[in-house]
């Protein structure tokens, strides 16, 4: 058991793996501001309103605690609003982990995993998209997540930091047992926007079927969060057993066009999606598939709950609770 200090942890991806430490034996405290994240998704006895840059705050905090090591998800996540407010990005994603990882050096705090993405690549030449391709961001969003990534390289070489950068794809669907989902606001995922599509009736706009893809509409590797929370786990894992620092991409190998997202998600909820067909969002890759070969066989990872019915069918009851409680 070892003690984990989740920065984001109140957030859609942070919370879900706070749950499946906790499961798994390990203590954690969670570090977020609540700028994004809710604090209904954490028990209030281990969560922290501390902003990163405050660094006498995390370092008293981590000392205090004797923290093991940490994971590092807070972070701003939307790729359009990225490109309206680049400056809040770079001072939020990378000024904000700059400040973490400064606290931690003074808190001689040495194991890291960290919240990267799939944006790193932006348009590969080619997919499946293996880790060793080049970083090649076209937001603003992608590139905050690149610089921390090589902060993280000269840490490891300079402060003997061992980190792991996940690079996730599209971190879908919730807690199987209903006790978490995605609560993004404003929402600007796919499933979720699918499914409160169904619920007011107001067509959801398909961004884009002229793509070079089957049907036209983008294709995309659709990961459920508890998939996600299970990869942090083998990181983390492998670092306090002495493993080195290294990235790997969290998807499943599959893709799934949008018209195929919204065929599945009317067959698990019985009820029609209203959509109409727009025109493309700016900085859409057609294709983005993961090769996640790398983390299966070098951390043991395997995904359970990554098909898109579960996916569809977990996220679908999540939400007909929120409707239930309207929220
Ligand atoms: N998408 C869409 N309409 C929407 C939101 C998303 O057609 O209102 C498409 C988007 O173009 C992409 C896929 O759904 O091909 C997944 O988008 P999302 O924003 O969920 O994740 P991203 O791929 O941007 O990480």
């Amino acid at each position: 058991m070892a003690k984990i200090l989740v920065t984001g942890g109140a957030g859609y991806i942070g919370s879900h793996t706070t749950l499946a430490l906790v499961e798994r034996g390990h203590d954690v405290v969670v570090v977020d501001n609540l700028s994004r994240g809710h604090a209904h998704n954490v028990d209030p006895k281990r969560l922290w309103r501390i902003h990163l840059t405050d660094t006498d705050a995390l370092v008293r905090l981590m000392r205090a605690e004797k923290v093991d090591a940490v994971i590092h998800f807070a972070a701003y996540i939307a790729v359009g609003e990225s490109t309206r407010e680049p400056e809040l990005y770079f001072s939020n994603n990378v000024g904000g982990s700059l400040a973490l990882l400064t606290a931690m050096q003074q808190a001689g705090v040495k194991r890291l995993v960290f919240s990267s993405t799939a944006a790193v690549y932006g348009m590969p030449e080619r997919v499946p998209i293996t880790e060793d391709m080049p970083f090649a961001p076209v937001s603003p969003y992608g590139d905050s997540k690149v610089m921390v990534e090589r902060i993280l390289g000269w840490l490891d070489q300079y402060r003997d930091l061992r980190s792991i950068s996940l690079r996730y794809f599209n971190a879908c669907g919730a807690d199987p047992q209903g006790r978490l989902g995605e609560e993004h606001n404003p929402e600007t995922h796919l499933i979720p926007l699918l499914l409160k599509a169904i619920e007011t009736g107001v067509p959801m706009t398909v961004f884009g079927d002229d793509y070079d893809t089957p049907d036209g509409t983008c294709i995309r590797d659709y990961i459920h969060v508890s998939d996600l929370a299970e990869a942090h786990i083998c990181a983390l894992e492998s670092l306090l057993n002495g493993g080195p620092s290294d990235a790997f991409n969290v998807g499943t190998g599959a893709g799934y066009s949008v018209l195929e997202v919204i065929r599945a998600v009317e067959e698990v909820t019985g009820r029609k999606v209203p959509y109409e067909i727009g025109p493309r969002r700016p900085g859409d890759a057609a294709v983005l598939v993961a090769n996640a070969d790398k983390l299966r066989t070098v951390l043991g990872w395997r995904p359970q709950y990554s098909d898109l019915r579960t996916i569809i069918e977990t996220a679908w009851e999540f939400e007909k609770k929120r409707i239930a409680k309207g929220q």
